[in-house]
Formats: C-alpha cells, sequence, structure tokens
C-alpha cells in the first residue's frame, strides 16, 4: 500500500532539511527520503564557517541541528533508497527499497558526489587534511602548503581561494594543458604561490590521523616521488545524484536537472533544489536557500492544484 503525503522530499542534505522545514511549517504532511546520512555532503565537512549568522560548526552538528528543527516542526524521516519516480494521473508515487509513496508534490535534493582520486588513503583522510571544497576548509590550512587536484575551472577557483590562505598550492593535472577558461588559467599562472605539476598524478594519500603528503606518479618518466603536503583539495568533476529520474525531466548533459527560478521542473509537480540542480553555486547556503524556495513553490502548486473542498 502507498503512503499519501503532500510533499515527498528525496535526499537529506542541506538543500532537502530546508524544504522540510519550509514545507512543513506551511502545514503540509511532508516526509523526506535518506538512503544514508542526514546532510550529505555537509556531514564530511569538519567545520563550517561560511553560514551566514552562525561563526563556526562541525557540519554534522549543523545537519543534525536542521533535522531536529525541521522534525519539531512536523517533518517525518525515513530512512529508505528512492529507486525511481511515476506519475499517476495527478499524483506521483516514489517508489523505495521499501515501501512505496503518493505524494502531490515531489522535491529532488539527491545533491552530487564529488568524483574522487579513488587511490588509497583518500577515504580514509577525508575531513583530516582530504577535502572537496577549498571555499569551505582552505583557512584551516593557513600558512602550511596544500596539493590541488584537476586542471578544470573548480580545480583553478578553488586553488586560487585557498592560496590567499595557504603558503603554496600544488596545482597537480593529468596532462600538460589545462581544461579551464581562459581567463583562470591567466590568473593562476600569474598567482606567485602557484606551482604547475603537470603530466602527474597522484597514487596515494599519505598520513595517520592527518595528511602529511602525496606519492605522485610522474606519467611520461614513469617516476615516483613523495610530494609533503598538510591538504589535498580534489576537483576532478562532480556527478548529480539523479540517474533514477531517468527521463523524467529535462536535464543537462551532466545529469542535472533544468530549473526555473521557483526550481520547478518541466514535469508538472516536481521541483528540484541544490546540486542537483542545474547551475547551482554549490554552497550550502545556496542550498538551503533553494529548499525553501522549491518548498514555497510546491505549497503553491499544491494550493492551486488541489483546492481544499
Ligand atoms: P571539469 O571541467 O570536468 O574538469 C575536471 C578536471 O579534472 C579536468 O582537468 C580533468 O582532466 C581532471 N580529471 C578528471 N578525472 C581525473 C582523474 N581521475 N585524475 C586526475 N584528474 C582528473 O570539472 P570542474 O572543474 O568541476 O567544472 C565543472 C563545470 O563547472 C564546468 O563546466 C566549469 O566550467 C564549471 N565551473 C565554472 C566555474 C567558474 O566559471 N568560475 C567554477 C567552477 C566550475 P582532463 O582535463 O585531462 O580531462
Amino acid at each position: 500500500m502507498d503512503e499519501d503525503y503532500d510533499i515527498v522530499i528525496v535526499g537529506g542534505g542541506p538543500a532537502g532539511l530546508a524544504a522540510g522545514l519550509y514545507a512543513a511549517r506551511a502545514r503540509r504532511r511532508t516526509v523526506l527520503l535518506e538512503k544514508g546520512v542526514i546532510g550529505g555532503q555537509i556531514s564530511l565537512t569538519e567545520r563550517v564557517e561560511n553560514y551566514p549568522g552562525v561563526e563556526a560548526i562541525g557540519g554534522f552538528d549543523l545537519a543534525q541541528t536542521m533535522l531536529r528543527q525541521a522534525e519539531s516542526s512536523g517533518l517525518e524521516t525515513h530512512y529508505k533508497a528512492v529507486l525511481g519516480l511515476e506519475r499517476l494521473n495527478s499524483l506521483w508515487r516514489v517508489t523505495t527499497d521499501d515501501g512505496d509513496y503518493r505524494a502531490k508534490a515531489v522535491i529532488i535534493t539527491s545533491g552530487a558526489d564529488y568524483n574522487r582520486l579513488d587511490v588509497p588513503g583518500e577515504e580514509r583522510l577525508i575531513g583530516r587534511g582530504v577535502s572537496y571544497c577549498a571555499t569551505c576548509d582552505a583557512p584551516f590550512f593557513a600558512g602550511q602548503e596544500v596539493a590541488v587536484v584537476g586542471g578544470g575551472d573548480s580545480a583553478l577557483d578553488e586553488g586560487m581561494f585557498a592560496a590567499r590562505h595557504v603558503a603554496k598550492v600544488y596545482l597537480i593535472h593529468r596532462r600538460q594543458e589545462l581544461r579551464a577558461s581562459r581567463i583562470l588559467q591567466e590568473r593562476a599562472l600569474a598567482d606567485p604561490k602557484f606551482e604547475f605539476i603537470w603530466n602527474t598524478v597522484i597514487t596515494e594519500v599519505l598520513g595517520e590521523e592527518q595528511v602529511n603528503g602525496v606519492r605522485l606518479l610522474d606519467l611520461p618518466t614513469s617516476e615516483e616521488r613523495v610530494l609533503p603536503v598538510a591538504g589535498v583539495f580534489v576537483f576532478i568533476g562532480h556527478h548529480p545524484n539523479t540517474t533514477y529520474l531517468r527521463s523524467l525531466v529535462s536535464m543537462d548533459e551532466g545529469g542535472h536537472i533544468v530549473v526555473n527560478e521557483w526550481m520547478e521542473t518541466d514535469a508538472p509537480g516536481l521541483f528540484a533544489a541544490g546540486d542537483a540542480r542545474q547551475n547551482s553555486a554549490r554552497q550550502l547556503v545556496t542550498a538551503t536557500g533553494d529548499g525553501a524556495t522549491a518548498a514555497i513553490a510546491a505549497e503553491r502548486y499544491i494550493s492551486d492544484r488541489f483546492p481544499v473542498e
């Protein structure tokens, strides 16, 4: 038997939690479905210092606070993996690994995962020197030397942000040519804190409790060496968690959901917010803003389409 809700939210990161808070406060029967840990990427962030009004807080604690706040307003949270969605006349059916839901509106906040290097040491040292967000974590490496991996816009943009805080940025790229836009290339190449290490990949992240270096492989010569660094920032692309939506909504080539400024997709009653949507700034504060916008839009959609008799 399907469980009936006004709004189903798919994904318990900051966008989903903000949407849940707003939907519950609008007195809509709302359930948030999360397959793993509440907070998403933010739960892996050691310290958050760029959320306005909160000077410093652990990412896990911030997510738990958001959850408590939303649940105390009436949000329900179920720990289930969403497998797919289908349209049922004017409603949506959300299928999970443990039962199905019917909803008047669905808000997709399933986020994105950073691509990982997939080398020994990386997973174990996440939050202990391995980071996927310099904007969030570079200030913790003030005066130290760090490695930044990747040759795209993110690597250069975030690397230059890191350079404002750290003593030195080693930009490690697997080719001799950058993929990033010309203007970012010019700026990074002129930045005195940058040293480029070309045609090189990281084969291991080193350190027991904290990162203390990376093992490098020079591709043309196959020579290995250890580079001592206190941090490793990885920017080798990311992938939105949207494959379960298949062809239900328009997406860009990378699988990000296309939305308008109200977070509406081109499917009626289906909204998307946070890193899963196209053109997201991929920040905690923008994700929560998106989530609130989506919930307000979903509330209006329900009021218009399902008037109380
Ligand atoms: P991206 O453009 O896909 O670049 C990823 C980089 O990582 C590439 O240089 C790639 O190398 C490298 N890479 C991929 N897999 C790797 C691996 N396994 N090991 C080592 N290196 C690997 O991703 P992005 O930089 O995150 O940018 C994504 C999108 O956001 C782009 O459209 C970008 O323009 C946009 N963006 C814009 C801005 C801005 O305008 N300020 C800032 C951030 C992002 P190869 O070059 O050899 O393939």
